[in-house]
């Protein structure tokens, strides 16, 4: 019988895919940003309890929390002003699911989809249903002004109409030492989205999929596109036929770009398969991106663009 490869523990995020030339003035904070969560996550993966979940939820959390990314405080607006977040996460053992849509006056969605994961019956709360589970958990509310920074907030004034073309949703894929593969998102949406649109990030198999036999997916893009064509969980499907993690990359975005004709249909995909080998790719101009394995810190922005580091001593 061969020998069993050995699972390389990995968390891999992604801080939104998109046309990056258009928000050249802050490249280096997504950079900053997408370095900040990647080691956050791998502190929650590697730490004393440290699973594949928790590290997702670091990982996402942290970006939640950082102002440049479209969720948390810098989330896109609605057509009407108004913030409405989606949370996602997946583990690949048993399927067990939590999301939450058009959520508002949180700070951390995907932290209220691991509470609807393990605390309730259901997959996904949305809209008020959320809000009241967020109260019920003692989840601290906060104000719409409270989430809005002002370049989102001039970003809806230069784009009335929607028309998806930069994409800043987050998300996280991470494998343990056990082999446990787990993902999450976070997003405000598109800009100009209308009030109760929910995008891809809170439906399963859409923005993210996991499946322990094979590996795990986080999307970023033209939402409405990407759940037409159930993007993460078709990534996943090629892997079954035999596909490594990078070539079901590639194949699920052309499949995609090739079958929806009436949108941009672009965007971008982070994927680990069941040992922790790394796929990625996009379709955008850009997407920010970072990766920790065997302590090498792996991140870029445009296409192409690849930077390693060492990982500091103290992780
Ligand atoms: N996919 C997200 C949505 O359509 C947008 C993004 O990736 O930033 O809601």
């Amino acid at each position: 019988m061969a020998a069993q490869e050995k699972v390389i523990p990995t968390i891999i995020v992604h801080g939104g895919a998109g046309n990056m030339r258009k928000h050249e003035q802050v490249l280096a904070e997504y950079l900053k940003g997408i370095k900040i969560a990647v080691k956050a996550g791998y502190q929650a993966l590697c730490g004393g309890t440290g699973s594949a979940l928790n590290a997702v939820e670091a990982a996402v959390s942290s970006m939640e929390d950082f102002h440049i990314f479209n969720t948390g405080r810098g989330s896109n607006l609605t057509v009407d002003g108004e913030i409405e977040m989606d949370g996602f996460i997946m583990e690949g053992k048993e399927f067990r699911t939590g999301a939450v849509t058009c959520v508002q006056h949180i700070t951390n969605p995907v932290q209220l989809a691991r509470m609807v994961m393990e605390k309730t019956d259901h997959i996904c709360l949305a809209g008020p249903g959320a809000n009241k589970f967020a109260k019920l958990m003692g989840v601290p509310e906060v104000s719409t002004e409270s989430l809005i920074v002002e370049r989102r907030r001039k970003m809806l004034e230069e784009k009335r109409s929607f028309n998806p073309d930069t994409y800043d949703t987050v998300g996280a894929v991470a494998i343990d030492a056990d082999g446990n593969i787990a993902c999450a998102m976070s997003t405000g949406g598109i800009t100009a989205q209308m009030e109760g649109r929910v995008g891809d990030a809170p439906l399963i198999g859409c923005g993210g999929y996991c499946d322990n036999d094979y590996g795990g997916v986080s999307t970023t893009g033209d939402g409405e596109a990407i759940a037409k064509v159930t993007l993460a969980r078709n990534i996943i499907f090629y892997m079954e036929q035999g596909l490594s993690a990078q070539a079901a990359a590639e194949k699920g975005l052309h499949y995609m770009e090739n079958k929806i004709q009436s949108h941009p249909a672009q965007g971008g995909v982070i994927v680990l398969d069941k040992y922790g080998h790394i796929g990625m790719y996009m379709t955008t101009q850009g997407m920010s991106w970072a990766y920790i394995q065997k302590d090498q810190l792996h991140y870029g922005l445009l296409k192409g663009e690849e930077f390693v580091e060492k990982t500091d001593d103290s992780m």
